[in-house]
């Protein structure tokens, strides 16, 4: 049971018409976890479990306008922001968030899985300009950290350099988590990490979660997956290592179960539905 069951958690994020990523797996997974969420769109996508074919952002205003509607209506406790898209929106959402004084969890969204492009040139820019100071948690995989850091992460050590960085660039940060299934120092475990920054900045705690690697099949949606769960297991909690732990938990027993259940043609969809909180 959520602290306050009456808390919603807001997913602005791309929308995938196949279900598997974006606000769609947003919303699957508040519900599973028993978190009422709302959804504002940053950016249509047209895609399916082979690829995305395109993607067209909204007018940055009408996602302003999107968001001020739920904000001034529902007690939104959590935001999630998944795939912002362009520079414009990031401003948009830089500027209407000013005020909020929840937690803003930001899934750095910048290609799919697959390698495709959801993002304009000008958006890292934008998200170090603007967005990045209103975010209390970034959930990074480690090629967004790089990306966004401009620091190379080949193993562990730089890992947490560049976990690091964010942290002190920006004040309102209190937790990075980096997403290890890209870094191949092991073949075999995937290591997740947490770095919490304590009352005084430069005084951190770091936690890890290693857990085996899924070998054979490609996943899409679990960078969504993952940020939407953290929000959830975040209001059920108010911690971020517990919050951290049983996300991790929580997407090893979503994949354990997903590869028994073949729904696309290409990249496999996370079976949700199936899954008990
Ligand atoms: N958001 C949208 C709308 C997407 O279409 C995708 C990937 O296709 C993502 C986010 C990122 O997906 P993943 O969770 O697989 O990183």
């Amino acid at each position: 049971m959520t602290r306050n069951p009456y808390a919603v958690a807001l997913s602005i994020a791309g929308s995938d018409p196949s279900g598997g990523a974006g606000i769609q797996a947003d919303i699957k997974t508040f519900t599973v976890l028993g978190v009422y969420g709302g959804a504002a769109i940053t950016c249509l996508t047209s895609q399916n479990t082979r690829g995305i074919r395109s993607f067209q952002p909204i007018a940055a205003s009408y996602v302003t306008e999107q968001v001020k509607t739920v904000l001034t209506d529902l007690p939104v406790s959590h935001i999630k922001i998944g795939m912002v898209g362009n520079a414009e929106i990031a401003r948009a959402l830089s500027l209407i968030l000013a005020d909020f004084n929840g937690e803003i969890i930001f899934d750095p969204v910048l290609a799919a899985t697959g390698g495709e492009p959801l993002s304009e040139n000008n958006l890292i820019s934008a998200l170090h300009d603007d967005l990045l100071k209103r975010i209390t948690v970034i959930t990074p995989n480690i090629i967004e950290l790089e990306k966004l850091t401009s620091h190379p992460c080949p193993d562990k050590n730089q890992v947490r350099q560049a976990m690091d960085l964010l942290m002190d660039r920006y004040p309102n940060i209190r937790a990075v988590i980096t997403k290890g299934g890209h870094l191949k120092e092991n073949e075999d475990t995937i290591i997740d990490m947490l770095v919490l920054k304590n009352n005084h900045a430069q005084d951190r705690n770091e936690f890890i979660a290693s857990h085996p690697r899924t070998k054979g099949i490609e996943f899409h949606g679990t960078g969504c997956t993952f940020a939407s769960a953290f929000t959830a297991f975040h209001m059920h909690t108010g911690d971020y290592q517990q919050a951290f732990f049983k996300t991790v938990d929580f997407m090893d027993r979503l994949i354990a179960q997903s590869t028994e259940m073949k729904i696309g043609q290409t990249m496999q969809p996370l079976a949700t539905h199936l899954l008990k909180g």
